[in-house]
């Protein structure tokens, strides 16, 4: 199992849509970003990410990119996905926290927690959300989102190939450690 965090934070901005998790909400103001500015869908794909040690959103998808900009952000969040498969994991459960002012996300947490579901192509029983107000953090013009992610493996067959070499290193593995995520060259 692998254990992955996110965070992510955007500016709200006036006339632009507002993205959370995939779903436009009704609001005077959207997220700013060079991408859709989904700061939950960023948090997720950073905390899968990060479960397999792989580089970050802003790595993989740099904002001086011109590619990414206005990009749906559920691009990103494949990438990651995808990512997660070739290294041998699925995706067990998300656990997320929003902290923002102003939509309420209650009356649509039943609709980002299915779009989120979708993309993670896993069932809404496993997609945790809740939402704060910034009581006392004088974060009223931003959102904020903080993602856990639990990865569990999966089986042999959908693992990449090893080269030669890595077969190798990973026969020397043991217990805890044996893994299908390659070893870094030790120094
Ligand atoms: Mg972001």
């Amino acid at each position: 199992m692998r254990i992955g965090y996110g965070f992510d934070s955007h500016e709200f901005r006036a006339g632009i849509p507002l993205k959370i998790g995939g779903v436009e909400l009704p609001h005077d103001k959207g997220l700013g970003g060079h991408s859709d500015g989904d700061v939950l869908l960023h948090a997720i794909t950073d905390a899968l990410l990060g479960a397999i040690a792989a580089p970050d959103i802003g790595v993989l998808f740099p904002p001086s990119d011109p590619k990414w900009k206005g990009a749906d952000s559920a691009v990103f969040l494949r990438e990651a996905l995808d990512r997660v498969a070739r290294s041998g994991y699925r995706v067990s459960n998300i656990d997320s926290s929003l902290i923002l002012a102003a939509p309420k996300i209650g009356p649509h947490s039943a609709d980002i927690r299915g779009r989120v579901a979708k993309l993670l192509g896993i069932d809404c029983s496993c997609v945790g959300l809740k939402a704060k107000t910034p009581e006392g953090l004088n974060l009223e013009n931003a959102a904020v989102a903080h993602v856990v992610v639990l990865l569990e493996q999966t089986s042999l067959s959908t693992k990449i190939p090893a080269s030669p070499k890595v077969r190798e290193k990973r026969g020397t593995r043991t217990g805890n450690n044996a893994g299908p995520i390659k070893n870094k060259k030790k120094r």
